[in-house]
């Protein structure tokens, strides 16, 4: 298969839909002509490689003819997937390549009209499905940069490692909002903002959509819509929100998703309001066609086409299940353990008329060009000899200068840190010190996390404290609290690292979003030492500290993946200076999940309830001073693409230079009869500000950020902004303005 890739791409003479040169819309009409209805309904089939019927083994790092045969051939599907983690961890780039070239080149010589396949894949946080691939920072810390511009490097260099193995289609970025601490999927997020999580998404989706890969991959929004708000924190229970709220704070941040040109997006696996996603028209039809003019792939969650009538029981077989579904306007099924059932049973419904041929051919097209689109007719194969250079280490600064923009400073009394060059022995301790696969966290290598026995590179923070200390300073690593605690007899300091296990889907979910008492102890333990203790938290999530509250610094890294250590140490000593700020908010203590800055007025029920956070969205330090010295709004006027000009004047007082996240909040000091949220981030920007200087910062703010659903119980309407005075606010001044 090798010798595959080396092979120019044919010059088609023949059939319209094989010429690269003839318009789109024609091509796909040209091959649903030719096609027949199996073959159509073939197209709008996912399956999962390492999951199909038993003859479907990898050996030696291939899929098996008999594999092909079934799924290929016999059911001729349109796509594969290899879902949480690709499989044998021992296959190198290279082997991975020659065996996507391997199943392509059986769909392409196979199938009747030799239509080539989609792949897909997690690639999450860099290619992380291969042992040597670079590991960045999962959502929840990329999104603590406020950098869409760095957002969009990740995607890019992602989605080049992932063209690099011959796959076309990654399921990535995550536009869900992360307001329940207990929700395992929680760090897969940007964080709890609409505007934050939209500017990301679609940042991540540019990224991935227009990488100089040697294919181009398409990006997924995913999970569509509402998927973040499980009703009791565990994933995929359904969510019951009011149509206010889907509207103004859940729907928004997709919808930028999907401005930015995603090709395809997931379907929510749970329910909204009563309705399974997979199968809600609303939502499908109404919202992402019509409304947002989508006009990608819309592909489901796994097996959750089934779910219809397993899970929630709106059908009666599988047939009527796979019937709503289509009907309510999803193209695709991914349908990991049942090619064959989804082909029949679709097959079924049409031939009952549960389904018309139109909305067969309108969704086999949609995939068919989504497939000319990328190329996949003209360019099938990848060359596997480029695959290792291409994945193995790659971009590995990148992934360093993203982890440290991740770190949120949020605790430095007294200026513990940056350590000081003076320091002699630092006592480094805490069970994700040297733990590179909780650093990584989940969906790497394997889907909960890295599987036994396999050893991910990368660095550790132990290891990247040790490469960044200055000669005469000495890391001591303490693996017990009683070692650590006679350690710090004479040491300067401590640092304590400390977190939660790495885990995904599920096995994440958290009653209690807490650091586990042994850990609460450890860092009880070192405090009583009296000396200076800096606790660092690699974690997806807020953890509510206990015990391990209130020490002189606190580091949140997130899960700051293979390069996590160089940058815990670089902010240690300072040669970074931290610039990540809080994407969400992080609590005292458990108990008021769902937990985030948009509390409507009202939540406040007592002591400990409302917004009394530990730390408060946006929250973070650095090692310079800013200010905000004004914030100034061009007038009334709303300019005609809807925006309002902002002007925001910051100066950094300190002594170093730094990057500065500036953000403009808007409220209204008087609503109308419907609840706001106190404070909407309105819009943001970030700056570099050398030390002493000050600058002028221009801001746009969409209206439409102010917008909210009117209207009372009996029927919420559309979004929209009232006329009335707003305020917006940058640090502690603010303007006024009136939208008449
Ligand atoms: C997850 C998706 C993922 C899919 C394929 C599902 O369980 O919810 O986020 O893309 O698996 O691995």
């Amino acid at each position: 298969v090798a010798a595959v890739a080396a092979v120019p791409p044919a010059a088609h003479k023949g059939p319209l839909y094989r010429d690269a040169k003839a318009p789109t819309a024609e091509r796909v009409k040209d091959l649903l002509r030719r096609m027949t209805l199996d073959e159509k309904i073939g197209q709008m089939d996912q399956i999962a490689v390492t999951r199909i019927q038993g003859d479907c083994e990898w050996s030696g790092g291939a899929l098996n003819d008999a594999c092909m045969k079934t799924v290929l051939k016999d059911y001729a599907a349109g796509s594969i997937l290899s879902g949480g983690g690709m499989g044998p961890s021992k296959n190198t780039p290279k082997d991975w390549a020659e065996m996507v070239n391997a199943v392509q080149k059986y769909a392409v010589d196979n199938s009747r009209l030799h239509i080539p396949i989609l792949y897909g894949v997690d690639a999450v946080h860099g290619h992380n499905n291969i042992l040597g691939a670079t590991v960045f920072p999962h959502q929840i810390g990329l999104g603590a940069t406020w950098d869409p511009a760095l957002v969009r490097r990740t995607g890019a260099s992602t989605a080049t490692a992932v063209a690099a193995t011959g796959i076309d289609w990654n399921f990535a970025p995550v536009a869900d909002l992360a307001r329940d601490q207990r929700w395992g999927r929680y760090y897969e997020t940007y964080g709890e903002d609409p505007l934050l999580t939209g500017t990301l998404a679609a940042a991540s989706v540019k990224g991935i959509e227009n990488a100089h890969g040697a294919k181009q991959v398409a990006a997924t929004v995913k999970h569509f819509g509402g998927y973040s708000e499980p009703s009791n924190g565990h994933d995929r229970v359904p969510a019951d929100v009011s149509m206010r709220y889907l509207q103004d704070t859940l729907l928004p941040p997709y919808h930028r998703a999907v401005q930015a040109g995603a090709k395809t997006v997931m379907i929510n696996s749970g329910a909204v309001n009563g309705v399974p996603a997979t199968g809600s028209k609303y939502l499908l039809t109404k919202v992402l066609r019509d409304k947002w003019g989508f006009d990608g792939v819309t592909v489901s969650d796994w097996e959750d086409v089934r779910a219809l009538q397993t899970r929630y029981h709106l059908a009666p077989d599988y047939t009527h299940a796979v019937a709503l579904a289509v009907n309510a306007g999803l193209d695709m099924a991914m349908e990991p353990y049942s090619a064959k059932g989804f082909t029949e049973a679709l097959r079924e419904a049409v031939d009952n008329k549960l389904v018309s041929k139109r909305r067969i051919d309108q969704a086999a097209g949609r995939v068919l060009r989504l497939k000319i689109e990328l190329g996949l007719f003209e360019h099938p194969y990848v060359d596997a000899s480029k695959a290792d250079e291409a994945v193995l280490g790659a971009d590995a600064d990148l992934a360093r200068k993203a982890a440290t923009a991740s770190q949120v400073l949020l605790r430095n009394d007294g200026n513990v840190l940056p350590i000081a060059k003076s320091a002699k022995k630092i006592v480094v301790t805490g069970p994700k010190a040297d733990n590179i696969d909780d650093q990584a966290g989940g969906w790497t290598i394997g889907w909960q996390r890295v599987p036994d026995g396999v050893e991910l590179p990368g660095t550790t923070v132990l290891e990247g404290l040790k490469d960044a200390a200055p000669q005469g300073t000495e890391i001591v690593h303490a693996r017990t609290a009683e070692e650590a605690a006679a350690e710090a007899a004479d040491a300067d300091l401590v640092v304590a690292v400390v977190g939660e296990r790495a885990a995904a889907e599920g096995e994440a979910d958290s009653p209690r979003p807490e650091l586990a008492a042994d850990q609460q102890s450890l860092v009880k333990t070192v405090k009583a030492s009296g000396k200076p203790v800096v606790t660092v938290v690699i974690a997806g999530r807020p953890l509510a500290l206990g015990d391990a509250d209130g020490t002189q610094g606190l580091l949140m890294s997130w899960l700051p993946g293979t390069e996590g250590g160089h940058a815990v140490a670089d902010v240690l000593f300072g040669k970074a200076n931290p610039g990540g700020r809080l994407t969400v908010s992080w609590p005292k203590a458990i108990g008021n999940e769902p937990f985030h800055y948009q509390q409507l007025p009202g939540t406040n029920g007592g002591p400990g309830s409302g917004y009394e956070p530990l730390f408060a969205f946006g929250a973070g330090l650095s090692y310079t001073d800013y200010s905000f010295d004004a914030v100034t709004v061009a007038g009334d006027s709303v300019r005609p693409d809807g925006t309002v000009k902002v002007k925001v004047t910051v100066s950094n007082t300190g002594g170093r230079d730094g990057r500065l996240v500036v953000p403009v909040y808007a409220s209204r000091p008087v609503g109308s009869a419907v609840l706001a949220a106190p404070k909407r981030l309105a819009a943001f920007t970030k700056v570099t500000l050398k030390a002493g200087r000050t600058r002028q910062v221009e801001l746009s703010v969409p209206l439409s950020r102010l917008a909210v659903t009117p209207g009372d119980l009996d029927g919420a309407g559309t979004p929209r902004v009232e006329a009335g005075v707003y305020r917006l606010t940058a640090g502690e001044k603010s303007a006024d303005f009136t939208v008449r």
